[in-house]
């Protein structure tokens, strides 16, 4: 490989803080506010000019997996806040709370009939639907309220090291290179950009079957007249599939979701699939983005011709930043693993528990996926944490727990867990386990009741046949 000698400069220190949380997505959002409103001074830089990643600009606008198998609420915290800052605008929608964890057909049904998201293992979840804009706005708003200096159009390029201390980072902006120097940092970049620069090891293995090894280029297409297309879609459903086949061999895109949301009623979505070599290669990512514009306009052009109900339709939208599902993963203190899915033991430094809901009867087996923090912690870097989907886990763990609400739920621990050890004055590897997750609780995330044996067996019903599993 070619390389040349950059000059050495001096580079500007634009700020100093306590935490200083590089990416704004769900994990990074989860991060700042969690950080500064236990107290710490701190930075927030998010490359493009809003924030809520994959959320927002991927046009990712579903928050699933909120409750388990039994309708209780098992992701609150953040994620919750986000939920009721979006309702006095009607920005969300999500079943009735009496309706969570039921089994009765009629009611599953009613939720299937709208969107699959509302239903896993034969029962109706907790899943919400939110406005893109509008969360934009909120996001903005709390991290303005709990006081973080944001810097948006800002590339965090480089972990600023001492040894094995990481002391800050280097941004790149239309100001020019800068430096922000932190006690803390937090990768909640998705990709988890700084671990190459840091020495820090990590992984990227993704097999090509799986949901994570695809790109996505999602795109909304409005003024459809729905309730033609989708009595055409119920009433036809051999045709309509026939159609389906149709436009998938002209190149195109198989189907469309309904938006839910109020106001929205001649809003489809177009989510999709783009396997590549890698989520993080400019070179994938460029040729992505090409090759979604085509299949787009492919997709759009069959549907306006040959599908009832799309005669006035235009695309609205596609989304602001490319969907990216998976790319590296820290290999931290403790690596969530295959063998961590059928274990029901909670670990002594939970900081997070998640409904499994999408592997069939093993999820019926193993209701809940416990976190420890130890998989947000390099092994061998101090003063870094990892809060996104790039957390510690193998690729089958990633493949089902990397979702919105999970990458919200790390940042939240790290952002306590970063303002606490700041607090007591030790290093984030130290922090007391204890009063962090006392913490936490008081944040209103749900923990494992420490003191209780658990000894959870499945004893419900049986899955039916019709259960259906992951597709985001
Ligand atoms: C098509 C698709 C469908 C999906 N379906 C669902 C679903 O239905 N529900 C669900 O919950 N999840 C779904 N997911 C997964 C989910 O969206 C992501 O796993 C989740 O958003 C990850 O959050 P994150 O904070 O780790 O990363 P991201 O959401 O990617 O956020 C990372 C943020 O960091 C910023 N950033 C990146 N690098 C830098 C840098 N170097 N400097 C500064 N800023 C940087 C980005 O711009 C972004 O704002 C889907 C993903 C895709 C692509």
């Amino acid at each position: 490989m070619k390389t040349i000698n950059e000059a050495a400069r001096k580079t500007r220190v634009a700020r100093e803080a306590d935490v200083v949380v590089v990416g704004g997505g769900p994990g990074g959002i989860g991060a700042a506010v969690s950080a500064a409103r236990n107290g710490a001074d701190t930075v927030l830089i998010e490359r493009y000019g809003h924030l809520g990643g994959m959320g927002t600009g991927g046009l990712v606008t579903i928050i699933p997996q909120l409750t388990d198998i039994y309708g209780k609420q098992q992701i609150v915290g953040l994620t919750q806040e986000w939920i009721e800052r979006l309702k006095p605008r009607e920005a969300v929608v999500y079943p009735k709370k009496e309706h969570w964890g039921s089994m009765d057909k009629d009611i599953v049904k009613h939720y299937f009939d709208q969107i699959f998201f509302y239903v896993r293992l034969d029962r109706v979840i907790y899943a919400a639907i939110i406005d893109a804009e509008i969360s934009k706005v909120i996001l903005n708003d709390m991290v303005e309220e709990a006081g973080v200096k944001t810097y948006l159009h800002s590339w965090g390029t480089e972990p600023i090291m001492e040894g094995n201390k990481c002391k800050g980072v280097i941004f790149e902006s239309k100001s020019g290179r800068q430096a922000i120097l932190g006690k803390v940092v937090i990768d909640a970049t998705g990709d988890g950009d700084l671990l190459p620069y840091a020495g820090i090891e990590f992984e990227d293995n993704i097999p090509p079957n799986f949901r994570i090894a695809n790109l996505a280029l999602c795109f909304w297409v409005d003024g459809v007249d729905l309730e033609k297309a989708e009595n055409f879609r119920k009433n036809e459903p051999k045709k309509f599939m026939e159609l389906s086949h149709k436009c998938m061999e002209a190149g195109g895109l198989p189907g469309y979701l309904k938006s839910l949301l109020k106001n929205h009623e001649s809003i489809v979505w177009c989510h999709n699939r783009y396997p590549n070599k890698s989520q993080v290669d400019v070179e994938e990512l460029t040729r992505v983005e090409f090759e979604g514009r085509k299949k787009m306009i492919i997709t759009y052009d069959f549907f306006k011709k040959n599908l009832p109900g799309f005669e006035k339709s235009f695309i609205v939208l596609s989304c602001p930043q490319l969907g990216t599902r998976s790319s590296r993963r820290l290999i931290g203190e403790y690596k969530l693993t295959r063998k961590d899915l059928a274990d029901n033991t909670p670990f002594e430094d939970t900081i997070a528990q998640f409904p499994d809901l999408d592997r069939g009867q093993e999820s019926l087996d193993h209701s809940l996926m416990y976190i420890p923090y130890r998989s947000l912690l390099p092994k061998n870097v101090d003063n870094l944490l990892v809060a996104c989907r790039a957390f510690s886990s193998d690729e089958h763990v990633q493949e089902w727990f990397n979702l919105i609400p999970h990458c919200i739920a790390f940042g939240e621990a790290a952002g306590t867990a970063s303002a606490l050890a700041l607090q007591a004055g030790v290093s984030p590897k130290k922090v007391d386990i204890k009063a962090l997750q006392k913490q936490l609780a008081k944040q209103g995330v749900p923990l494992p009741d420490f003191k209780k044996k658990v000894d959870y067996k499945y004893t419900g019903p049986p899955l039916t046949s019709s259960s259906p599993f992951s597709l985001h």
